[in-house]
């Protein structure tokens, strides 16, 4: 590059909430030795969301590349081990009917065989605990582990619950005191820059100009750089996905050494779903609702009902404690626009149904830290890969969030008439229906590099839901599955034996932890 070009040195990271400290320290942890030089202001007026808790597995890959100790995360953060949802109700008003999306792969997987020989010998119990040891651990409260395994290993895959705020406060502390990122305290008031060129800094309203070389916009629903100012469109899914609203409260355990659940419990509502997670000390429960057929009093009553009949939860809750959010669901085709990136709840939001918010905000800083180029003049090349990887993925999850939909056979209310009618697919769920009723889901139906719900996740909720494809082809590998089902049978055996639960592994790991700190 000649001498010309202008190197990309100072980024500017605008909003203190998960997303803005993840592609602090992400960015940060990618170039070690000081080479950006990385801040993040955040409003002293505009509180961060403070909800999401649920994780993806990527999680342990980024906490780890970060330089953040599982045992300190787990104890900061109020965490808990998540090993996939287990989904209530879904099919119809059947209270009996439950199915588990679990984060370990069935055995044998990809084989394409598989779901085929499930239906033909195994279709008096589930299919996800007939082909992986995860949904009977899940059944039993199993932690993913033993004390000896290293940290951040597992002996099925897992991910986290977590208390939403402490992470933030975590990352913040961390990338601040270890990763050499500067935090400002300051409102933006002003973009400074035409909305056709770079932006060249912003307006602080107590610390004047904030220059940069690079933007990141992590500042939440506001998308104040990529919406305000750039005008990028959020390109609406209400027609797909109607959600729009959510209630949230913490309730405190009745009795506080009780088991601590291993999934994400998604129980459905007339008008939505009721997420109910289990920290080590409480747990965060919510109805997602669609405001055009419940209003917020009616969500409110739905989940003081839920919490009134929940085991374990303290009675004396005050539903008016509960936290009203609302959103767009929606993402933008353009997050990256000159030299600025939105990153999380900025760049879209779409119901967290299957904890994907986390998750994409991993992906994209981390595509960011690869990516980001050297000089600004390579920015628009860089913009355009990213923007078309990105766009798709949302497209991915609008598309798996509508199949659990689609699939039910709720139709009590308008409501579950209009979320699973198939007409308000997409082209590209149809298309895949449409193939998948003689066949299972391939992994070739899916290009990205990398997934986040591989063909895998497709089968769980397939037949978790019923949905069994009218097969066509002839069985080939049949003793070669069996042979593998026996080894799973043997292995979920010995992970019962073997395995302690949650709440017992989560305590022994806090006495060590606190041994250390003495
Ligand atoms: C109901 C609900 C449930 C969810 N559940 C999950 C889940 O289970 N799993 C999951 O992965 N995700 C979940 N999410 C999403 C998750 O909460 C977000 O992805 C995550 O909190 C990241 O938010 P954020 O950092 O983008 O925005 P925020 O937390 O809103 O942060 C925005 C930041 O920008 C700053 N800011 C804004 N404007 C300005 C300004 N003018 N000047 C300076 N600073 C400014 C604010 O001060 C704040 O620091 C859920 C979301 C909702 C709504």
């Amino acid at each position: 590059m000649s001498s010309q070009h202008t190197p990309i040195r100072r980024i500017v990271i605008l909003g203190g909430g998960a997303a803005g400290w993840l592609a602090a320290s992400i960015l940060a942890a990618s170039r070690p030795n000081g080479a950006l030089d990385i801040v993040v202001v955040e409003s002293p007026d505009v509180p961060i969301l403070g909800v999401g808790e649920g994780t993806w597995p990527t999680m342990r890959g980024t906490l780890q590349k970060i330089g953040i100790d599982e045992q300190t995360f787990l104890r900061a953060c109020d965490a808990s081990f998540k090993q996939g949802t287990c989904f209530h109700q879904w099919l119809n008003d059947d209270e009996d009917h439950r199915y588990y999306h679990p984060f370990s792969l069935p055995f044998d997987y990809p084989n394409p065989q598989l779901g085929q020989w499930w239906q033909h010998h195994h279709s008096h119990q589930s299919f996800a605990h007939t082909v992986c040891s995860q949904a009977t651990l899940c059944d039993y409260h199993l932690a993913p582990k033993q004390l000896q395994t290293p940290p951040y290993a597992g002996v099925v895959n897992y991910g986290y619950h977590l208390d939403a705020n402490k992470f933030a406060q975590l990352l913040k502390q961390h990338a601040t005191e270890h990763l050499g990122v500067t935090h400002v305290i300051d409102h933006i008031d002003a973009v400074i820059g035409d909305t056709d060129a770079p932006i060249l800094g912003l307006q602080g309203r107590t610390s004047g100009l904030i220059k940069g070389d690079f933007f990141v916009d992590c500042s939440g629903f506001a998308a104040r750089l990529i919406g305000q100012h750039y005008q990028q469109p959020l390109t609406s899914c209400q027609h797909i996905l109607a959600n729009d609203s959510a209630v949230a409260i913490q309730a405190h355990y009745e009795d506080p050494t009780a088991d601590i659940a291993s999934v994400t419990h998604s129980t459905t509502q007339p008008h939505g779903w009721i997420w109910d997670i289990a920290l080590p000390s409480r747990k965060g429960v919510g109805y997602v609702y669609s405001s055009a057929h419940c209003s917020d009093d009616e969500a409110k009553a739905t989940l003081a009902n839920y919490l009134k009949s929940a085991a374990n939860i303290q009675r004396n809750i005050d539903i008016q404690d509960a936290k009203q959010l609302r959103f767009s669901p929606g993402y933008r085709q353009t997050q990256w626009q000159k030299n600025c990136v939105a990153i999380g709840t900025s760049a879209g939001f779409l119901e967290p149904l299957e904890a994907s918010a986390l998750v994409m905000i991993e992906m994209a800083a981390s595509h960011l830290a690869e990516q980001l180029p050297s000089y600004t003049q390579q920015l628009s090349a860089a913009a355009q890969g990213f923007n078309q990887v990105f766009s798709q993925r949302w497209q991915r999850i609008v598309d798996f969030l509508k199949l659990h939909y689609v699939l039910s056979q709720r139709q009590q209310t308008a409501y579950w008439q209009q979320m699973s009618d198939i007409n308000s697919a997409s082209e590209q769920l149809k298309n895949w229906l449409t193939l998948w009723q003689t066949r299972g889901p391939l992994a070739s139906d899916f290009s990205l590099r990398e997934e986040i719900f591989p063909a895998a996740s497709f089968l769980y909720v397939l037949y978790g839901m019923h949905q069994c494809p009218q097969l066509s082809v002839q069985m080939q590998e049949e003793n070669a599955l069996q042979r593998a089902f026996q080894q799973s049978v043997q292995s979920t055996r010995q992970q019962l034996a073997g395995l302690p639960t949650n709440r017992q592994l989560l305590t022994q790991l806090h006495q060590i932890q606190l041994g250390k700190a003495g």
